[in-house]
């Protein structure tokens, strides 16, 4: 019987595809046992007609609404229109026949809530909650202050309707409460077992990519090898031209199986970080020596510069980093056509004592569009397809680089300016793990570079025997003959078993070890060797060359106790490097002179140290030229076109003779703001002696300069532009806040910015000018406003308010009373002042009456530094001769 009823229960649950469907048949269900059970009682106790009709009519009407909403997938609906029903309808029905506030209708009430607030969503569940609990509160009300209009329950009635309208109510909250806990159990379970599923998938999907990697690596190696062997020996030039393809070829097809497997394992969140102890130069040199066969190819200068006062060891993912500034760097050699690719290496300590290493890799390529770069980083999106549609590429690379970046807790930026260049900036913070200084970084120390046209071995060792392990016999003939030239004596064995009876045999002097063999596999063939009795090899090095790449199996070979790890297919630089690396000194024989020779002219070694923030500001800044030395301020200069030549601000045309020429009526002077172009010049200058720019820009009204500069910094990440609501000097003064912020030890570019915001509210760009014509003609005044001036002979007061210039005062008579008033006006609350620094900012005024105005305002008010200076000709081209203004910050 109980399991007919669950057989039933289930079907009719079944009905309602959703959880929420299924909610909403069970409230129905159990609303409905609880009705029947009422009505029962009401018919017991002989309630009010309309009470038990309402009552057996919602048994009829609900149920129905109830399939049809399911069956329609109209839940929310037909929830809706119940709940109406039950609030507008039921719910004064029940109280205003059932007895009032002695009945138990208002137990109903709370049952009303629940299913308002479990089986309706959105803002029609706020309306249903709002309009119950006004018609509660209003059937209430009546309850409370007009009894008598309703029909009272006697005693026992009132019991009576109370107890089974609690126990009800009870039983069905019970039973509703139980019922969505066990329908949550239901889904938890399945979340879970859903969850376990796409993890299985995952780890299949896992276990495909690595052995996809390992079985295309395998071939691959076999390519490349035996390619680089016919390379090496004297064939016709045809011949040497198609392995020369053949090798690029295996290569661009080996980098996209690495970075399809990088995206995967990135998206599959599998990426594991390995962090390792590792020797700074050695990664250098390792990257340098790639990087630098590529450059010479197209015949690009690659100019290293390494921060001497890098730590010689680091503690981070070696693996990582190398593949991060590899994929740069290539990119830099394959979107450069000319000039040279340059990685710079800097490093800073940081509070905690890690090393903030930022590696920059310049190139003077092709660029990249403005518009290109907010998608940049994006996953198979290649930039400027038409032009680039001749190199190869996936558009994989810069997203995996910016993925890997982020892994390690770092940062990468790109400054470029199309047609002229990119930089990337990766900064990423490390653990030190030898405070010992790398000093002047020479990869000729640590590694040999190769010509990769002429193979000449670097070195022959004809006493050394090495023995190679594999289960691939093209494996063991690839290495065999990349090795052939070194003249050493090579065995080689095709099993584990092999290995260990030739261990027993010779005592060789390095072991080349393959990872995946059948029956012994390498690792356990390794420690086979290190504890084999009578074994003669317990002492020799051995290295792991194997087709599992990832930075994952270095640190595993590594705990294993190998020397060496070396990934198929295997480099044949690196090969031998590492094999001479690790063979005993006394029996090897150097004979790459030749190479270093060939690497001296290739490589430019440089030391370039940047600045972390440089703070730079237009020639409008009206800043002393001694500050400008001082403290080494880059400042890019308006253009003043005088009568149809143009000149550049300060540096070719000075301000007297600016003036001069104005005075003639004829000449016409005009200024420019420098263009978008030129500030994408400047940008880039100033980046290669620093790693942010703060540009502090002319107020934003006055002139196109903000908005060139805004434009001009979108080539750039590392590029802020302030609008400096100023004018002349009074921008001279937030620069010098700037460069006091930045060179306090400040290295923060965003806090610095935020303090410059806070700091331009205080400043005060304040001028009294003599005769309006100037700025009538600039269009900084109006012409009723120059006419007003002109026709009563008055003396305007301009001032800066939210980035645009305007009237604050007007004077009548002569000049020298006008700016007698305009010093009172200004100065008139001496407490408000920041007396830390003043600007007197003149143009055509002589410098004896600008003398007397500063002892006049020294009398009264004590300024730490009062700077006098010139305006540039822009400001006065604007201003017209005659003008002065003070600026200065208020506290
Ligand atoms: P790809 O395989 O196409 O090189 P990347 O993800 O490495 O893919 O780069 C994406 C796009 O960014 C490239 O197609 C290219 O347009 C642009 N790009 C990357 N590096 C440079 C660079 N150094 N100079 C100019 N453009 C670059």
């Amino acid at each position: 019987m109980i399991g007919k009823i669950k057989f039933y229960f289930r079907k009719m649950l079944d009905l309602g595809g959703t959880t929420r469907a299924k909610i909403f048949i069970l409230l129905t269900f159990i609303g409905m046992v609880s009705l029947i059970f009422a009505i029962i009682a009401d018919v017991i106790l002989g309630e009010n007609l309309a009470e038990i009709l309402v009552l057996v009519s919602t048994i009829l009407v609900v149920p129905i609404i109830t399939i049809v909403a399911v069956k329609k997938d109209k839940v929310q609906l037909g929830a809706s229109v119940i709940a109406a029903g039950i609030v507008f309808g039921i719910v004064p029905v029940v109280f205003l026949f059932g007895g009032g506030l002695t009945g138990g209708g208002i137990i109903w009430f709370v049952f009303t809530y629940l299913y308002i607030g479990i089986i309706l969503v959105g803002k029609f569940r706020v309306i249903m909650l709002t309009a119950l609990t006004v018609m509660i509160s209003a059937l209430y009300t009546i309850g409370y202050f007009w009894p008598h209009l309703l029909p009272l329950h006697v005693h026992f009635a009132w019991y009576l309707d109370s107890i089974v309208s609690i126990l009800l109510v009870g039983l069905a909250v019970y039973f509703m409460v139980q019922i969505q806990y066990r329908l949550y159990l239901e889904e938890s379970e399945k979340a879970k077992a859903q969850a376990k599923k796409i993890e299985e998938l995952n780890q299949a999907q896992n276990r495909f990519f690595s052995s996809m990697s390992h079985e295309i690596r395998t071939p691959i190696n076999t390519i490349i090898g035996l390619n680089e062997m016919t390379l090496r020996e004297t064939v016709s030039d045809e011949v040497a031209e198609n392995a020369r393809s053949i090798q690029a070829a295996s290569k661009i097809l080996l980098s996209l199986i690495n970075d399809i497997l990088d995206m995967s394992k990135i998206e599959s969140g599998k990426m594991d970080i390995v962090k390792v102890q590792y020797d700074v130069s050695k990664m250098l040199s390792d990257i340098v020596s790639m990087t630098l066969i590529r450059a010479n190819e197209k015949g690009l200068k690659f100019i290293i510069s390494v921060d001497p006062s890098m730590p010689s060891q680091l503690f981070s993912d070696e693996v990582r980093i190398k593949q991060i500034l590899i994929n740069l760097l290539n990119n830099a050699v394959k979107y450069t056509n000319s000039g040279y690719v340059a990685l710079s290496v800097h490093c800073t300590k940081t509070d905690a004592g890690k090393a903030l290493v930022t590696y920059s890799v310049e190139d003077t390529g092709i660029g990249i569009r403005k518009e290109s770069m907010p998608h940049l980083f994006d996953a198979f999106r290649r930039e400027d397809e038409e032009k680039n549609r001749y190199i190869e590429g996936t558009g994989l690379g810069l997203s995996i680089v910016k993925q890997l970046v982020e892994l390690l807790g770092g940062t990468i930026s790109v400054n470029s300016v199309y047609t002229k260049g990119s930089t990337f900036v990766v900064s990423i913070e490390q653990e030190i793990a030898d405070e010992s200084i790398i000093g002047d970084f020479d990869s000729n120390k640590v590694n040999r570079i190769k010509d990769a046209h002429r193979y000449h071995q670097s070195f022959e060792a004809p006493d050394a025997r090495i023995l190679v392990v594999d289960d691939n016999a093209t494996n063991l003939l690839v290495v065999k003959k990349l090795l052939k030239d070194t003249k050493m004596q090579i065995d080689t064995a095709d099993s584990g078993e092999k290995c260990l009876n030739m261990t027993l045999l010779h005592r060789y002097d390095l072991i080349l070890m393959d990872h995946l063999m059948p029956k012994i596999d390498g690792v356990e063939c390794f420690h086979a060797i290190k504890d084999q009795d009578g074994g003669l090899c317990k002492k020799t090095p051995v290295v792991a060359l194997t087709a599992n790449a990832g930075g994952e199996n270095q640190a595993f070979y590594k705990r294993e106790g190998f020397d060496e790890y070396l990934v198929k297919p295997v480099d044949s630089t690196e090969l031998e490097n590492t094999v001479r690396r690790l063979l005993p000194p006394d029996i090897v024989k150097a004979t790459d002179e030749k190479s270093e020779e060939y690497e001296s002219d290739s490589i430019v070694r440089e030391i370039r140290k940047k600045v972390p923030i440089a703070i730079t500001a237009e020639s409008v800044a009206d800043i002393p030229a001694e500050l400008v030395a001082k403290f080494n301020i880059p400042i890019i200069n308006f253009k003043i076109n005088v009568s149809g030549g143009i000149f550049y601000d300060t540096a070719e045309a000075g301000s007297d003779a600016v003036v001069r020429c104005m005075q003639d009526d004829k000449a016409v002077a005009k200024t420019e703001p420098p263009s978008v172009e030129e500030y994408e010049e400047f940008f880039s200058e100033q980046l290669t002696k620093a790693q942010h720019i703060i540009h502090i820009s002319m107020a934003k009204h006055i002139s196109g300069a903000y908005a060139n500069a805004c434009e001009a910094a979108l080539a750039f990440y590392n590029v802020r532009i302030i609008d400096s609501a100023q004018l002349s000097s009074g921008i001279g003064i937030l620069v010098l806040y700037a460069k006091e912020l930045s060179e306090s030890g400040l290295l923060d570019p965003d806090v610095i910015v935020e303090k410059i915001e806070e700091k331009k509210e205080k400043i005060r760009s304040t001028f009294v000018i003599d005769t309006t014509n100037y700025m009538y003609k600039s269009g900084h005044i109006s012409n009723r406003m120059h006419k007003l001036c002109d026709a009563f002979m008055l003396h305007p007061m301009m001032t800066m308010n939210r980035s645009s210039i305007g009237v604050a005062g007007l004077w009548g008579g002569g000049i020298d009373k006008a700016r007698e008033k305009y010093r009172q006006k200004l100065f008139g609350n001496p407490d408000d002042v920041d007396k830390s620094v003043l600007f007197i900012t003149y143009s055509g005024i002589k410098r004896a009456d600008i003398e007397d105005i500063k002892e006049d305002i020294e009398e009264e008010i004590s300024f730490e530094k009062i700077y006098i200076q010139k305006a540039c000709p822009s400001v006065s081209i604007n201003c017209g001769p005659g003008t002065f203004g003070l600026m200065y910050s208020r506290k």
